[in-house]
């Protein structure tokens, strides 16, 4: 039995998943980043911690298949259990937040996936005053061979993929990235584009 959840281009949404439930992150239109925050139910101020992960789980720069995430008190979290993406994620770039478009130029209001989270969280009673690192699904920002960190245009395919499992009970937050401005960060070509979301629930 899935549950299905579209998310609107620029907005985000929360989701209460249980230890087992599997979540799935569909990119409908492909060339589109879906940031993904996850946070431990029973304390909120636990949450995914891409560093801690990289030293303690994955020594790897990159999200891959079968890798185990770890809170920021280095308790597992999420596992990802699929890639339907051919590895098109990275955990490098903060998210989007209103202080970056400032930066950018944007006066007045940009949506973020900054902002996408806090209010997915505020609905579950929870303030956010620090955003962590999200897992940036399909993204194609990477790190070159002299180590600068390149935003090439944003290759992920429609109908590409990702699959994690709770390892924990959990609240997860997927943010269909808003960014649209005209720089040398090509993130959402031709968006911002809406993310699908299914949630399978564990056999109880
Ligand atoms: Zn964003």
């Amino acid at each position: 039995m899935f549950e299905s959840t579209h998310i609107p281009a620029r907005t985000g949404a929360g989701f209460d998943l249980r230890a087992g439930d599997r979540i799935k992150v569909i990119s409908p239109h492909g060339h589109q980043v879906a940031d993904f925050f996850a946070f431990n139910a029973a304390e909120p101020a636990e949450y995914l911690s891409a560093r801690h992960t990289l030293v303690s789980s994955t020594r790897h720069l990159y999200p891959r298949q079968g890798q185990i995430f770890l809170t920021a008190l280095r308790t597992p979290i999420m596992k990802f259990v699929a890639d339907g993406a051919r590895e098109q994620h990275e955990m490098l770039l903060a998210a989007c937040d209103p202080a970056r478009y400032s930066l950018l130029g944007v006066s007045g209001h940009h949506a973020s996936c900054g902002e996408n989270l806090q209010t997915a969280m505020a609905q579950r009673g929870v303030v956010i005053t620090e955003i962590p690192q999200p897992l940036n699904l399909f993204s194609s920002t990477r790190a070159d061979e002299q180590d600068n960190v390149i935003t090439h245009p944003n290759a992920s395919q429609p109908g590409d993929y990702a699959v994690f499992e709770a390892l924990m009970d959990c609240l997860v937050v997927v943010s269909a990235c808003p960014f649209d401005v005209e720089t040398q960060f090509p993130v959402n070509v031709g968006g911002p584009h809406p993310i699908d979301v299914e949630i399978e629930r564990a056999e109880k």
